[in-house]
């Protein structure tokens, strides 16, 4: 009997369970393992965290779409020993692998700035993203009795693919939340160290993007470096001074780094990224695959590692299920290899900006809010199946 342990049932461990109960040769036990019983569709976490999407659309059961074949374990990974082929975890005895596939996925990234651990509320899984909701409704709420306009300003820090995403989505929750709790304007600031937002989009797009959040109320500051988040503040520099933006919901999307679980493992890593070969293994334990946003993976044609999305991470994990099946039948291992299709940002429920196919066509406005659903339904299919897309109302295109 060969063992196999997949940790995490995200975007890459649910593809390559999926490989493997197709691909493995007889005589393979396979078992994902999760902390949650649930898959997260985390690319959409921005909408639980604005209150627009309730969080049954974008979570499903994992033992509904994993393939019979499969075993799943709901345990809390705390350490892979390479050296032993062993698995610790919190919560469950010590596992025992002949091979591992660690795709734990991505945890907010505090940087060690100043106060952003104890004063800023991360987007990382879906309990985050209904905390910061439920912070910023309470807030508002509790402008009738505060009177505080720290209670009406949301702050969200950092304006990369997940702040613009977020800031989108928020140009609906203000007013339905000002209607509600009839109060004055909320107001919501964006910033952002660089000069220019979007840098992976055409500048053309990214000032579309911009223009849409300034004329939908968002106060969007960019070249504000933040350099220190307090209880009700955000301080930032300016020159040789320092800054303050009040408020009292301040939501940190300044970046992400890979599990913890890869630093407390003592793999050579960088913001808890392991450098893998090509076949997504490590050359000098062939045994141990990582993908997703766990691994760094070098790309040819640009001589730097691919980035991370949801997208590049499903492949990844087709590619590490069908390479485990392959090492343990002594066949030859496929290298990953992705060509990207486009990049889709939604603004909101009704806009976006997207830049698709090998001419980078450019497309904004309801076009590419159209191309984003078309891009996580697809990646729904891919997670779960057909099935689940249905009971969840989410028909695809
Ligand atoms: P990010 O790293 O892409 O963006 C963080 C932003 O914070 C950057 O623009 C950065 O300049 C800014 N920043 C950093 N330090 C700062 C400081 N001190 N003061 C002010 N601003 C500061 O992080 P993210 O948006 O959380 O995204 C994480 C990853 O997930 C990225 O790789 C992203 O591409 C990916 N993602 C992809 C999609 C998609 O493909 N649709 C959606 C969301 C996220």
């Amino acid at each position: 009997m060969t063992d196999v342990l997949i940790l995490g049932a995200g975007y890459a461990g649910i593809r390559a369970a999926k490989m493997l109960a197709k691909y493995a040769p007889a005589g393979t036990n396979v078992t994902l393992i999760d902390k949650n019983v649930v898959h997260q569709e985390k690319t959409q976490l921005h909408e639980i965290a604005a209150g627009t999407m309730p969080v049954d659309k974008i979570t499903f059961n994992i033992r509904d779409v994993l393939p019979k074949s499969i075993n799943f374990v709901q345990a809390e990974v705390s350490k892979v020993n390479v050296e032993d082929k062993t698995v610790d975890f919190t919560d469950h005895d010590t596992m025992p692998y002949d091979y591992v596939l660690i795709a734990l996925g991505f945890r907010s990234e505090d940087f060690g700035l100043p106060g952003a651990a104890e004063n800023a509320l991360p987007l990382e899984d879906v309990a985050t993203a209904q905390n910061i909701y439920e912070t910023i409704e309470a807030h508002v709420a509790n402008f009738a009795k505060s009177k505080d306009h720290k209670d009406l300003t949301i702050i969200v820090a950092g304006a990369g693919f997940t702040g613009i995403e977020l800031l989108g989505e928020l140009t609906h929750t203000v007013p339905a939340l000002q209607k509600k709790y009839n109060t004055p304007d909320i107001k919501v600031v964006s910033m952002e160290m660089a000069t220019r937002i979007l840098p992976m989009f055409d500048e053309s797009l990214a000032e579309y993007a911009m223009n849409y959040l300034e004329d939908n109320g968002i106060d969007m500051m960019t070249g504000t470096k933040i350099t220190k988040i307090e209880p009700n503040a955000v301080v930032y520099a300016d020159g040789d001074s320092e800054k303050r933006i009040y408020g009292n919901t301040i939501i940190w999307t300044v970046g992400v780094s890979g599990s913890k679980v890869i630093s407390d493992s003592g793999f050579e890593q960088r913001r808890d990224r392991v450098m893998v070969t090509e076949h997504l293994n490590l050359a000098d334990h062939p045994e141990v695959f990582l993908a997703g946003d766990d691994s760094a993976v070098m790309d040819p044609s640009t001589d730097r590692p691919y980035p991370t999305t949801a997208q590049i991470s499903t492949k990844q994990g087709d590619v590490a299920g069908k390479n485990i099946a392959a090492a343990i039948s002594g066949q030859a291992l496929t290298p990953f290899t992705y060509e990207a299709v486009g990049t889709v940002a939604s603004l909101g429920g009704k806009d976006g900006i997207a830049q698709v196919g090998g001419k980078q066509r450019k497309y904004r406005g309801f076009m590419a809010k159209i191309l984003k659903k078309a891009v996580v339904d697809k990646s729904l299919l891919d997670d779960a199946n057909l099935s689940t897309m249905l009971k969840k109302g989410r028909l695809p295109l």
